[in-house]
């Protein structure tokens, strides 16, 4: 029985951050599922399938040729070869990520893959139902809130620090849509575990986050 931290939560509240700095201090693999998710409409979208063709997008998900490799401070990803690592990451992706995610064929032709990311000596993964329906038996659950409001001026915080222009207003108008859609879907919809230690992060920076987060993982 391999340990999985499972961290759970909605878009921006800094899931990913966490995910890899406790990957990096334990030393264990890292699953980004949002990554599949978002990798999975690129390919769609490249593929010309249309984004409700339900079972032409299972088969996409299927069919994923992806890699993943770690980078500098983030992981590498491709497609096919190709390096996605950008492409994934914009707002696009991600609406469009979170279309293809309320698919429950899509979902169960990624469960499996997820789950192979669970190699000694360990794994943290980072989504919104690894504690709920992935690893239902991990070790560690932790369900990371924010406001929609702090989210996006998260958001456009490091956007802006990457030079990208953005709108605080569209940015948080569109956290509250993703919310609303990853939290009403019928497959496997954002909800904390049972057994799920919450953490508000409104007003935690990043390394309180981290410190409480390590704290739950010693026991
Ligand atoms: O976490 P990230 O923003 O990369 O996820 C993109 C989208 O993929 C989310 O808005 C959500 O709809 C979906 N997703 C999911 N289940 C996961 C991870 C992501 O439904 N475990």
């Amino acid at each position: 029985n391999l340990p999985v931290i499972a961290v759970d939560g909605p878009s921006g509240v800094g899931k990913g951050t966490l995910c890899r700095r406790l990957a990096q201090v334990l030393g264990f693999h890292l699953l980004d599922s949002g990554s599949l998710y978002r990798l999975t409409a690129l390919a769609a979208e490249r593929a010309g399938v249309d984004l409700d063709d339900a079972a032409a997008l299972a088969a996409v998900a299927a069919a994923l040729d992806v890699d993943f490799a770690s980078g500098h401070d983030d992981l590498v990803v491709r497609l096919a070869g190709e390096d996605v690592t950008l492409a994934i990451r914009s707002e696009a992706a991600g609406m469009a990520a979170s279309h293809v995610a309320a698919l429950p064929a899509v979902r169960a032709a990624l469960l499996q893959r997820q789950r192979d990311f669970l190699q000694p000596p360990g794994l943290v993964a980072d989504g919104r139902d690894m504690g709920t329906t992935v690893f239902p038996h991990a070790t560690v659950k932790i369900f990371l809130t924010a406001s929609a409001a702090e989210r996006a001026r998260r958001r456009y915080k490091q956007l802006s620090e990457k030079g990208i222009d953005a709108n605080l207003a569209a940015l948080e108008k569109e956290i509250a849509e993703r919310d609303e859609r990853d939290a009403s879907r019928s497959a496997s919809p954002l909800k904390a575990a049972d057994d799920a230690v919450g953490i508000d992060t409104d007003h935690l920076d990043i390394t309180a986050v981290f410190e409480r987060a390590r704290a739950l993982v010693r026991g």
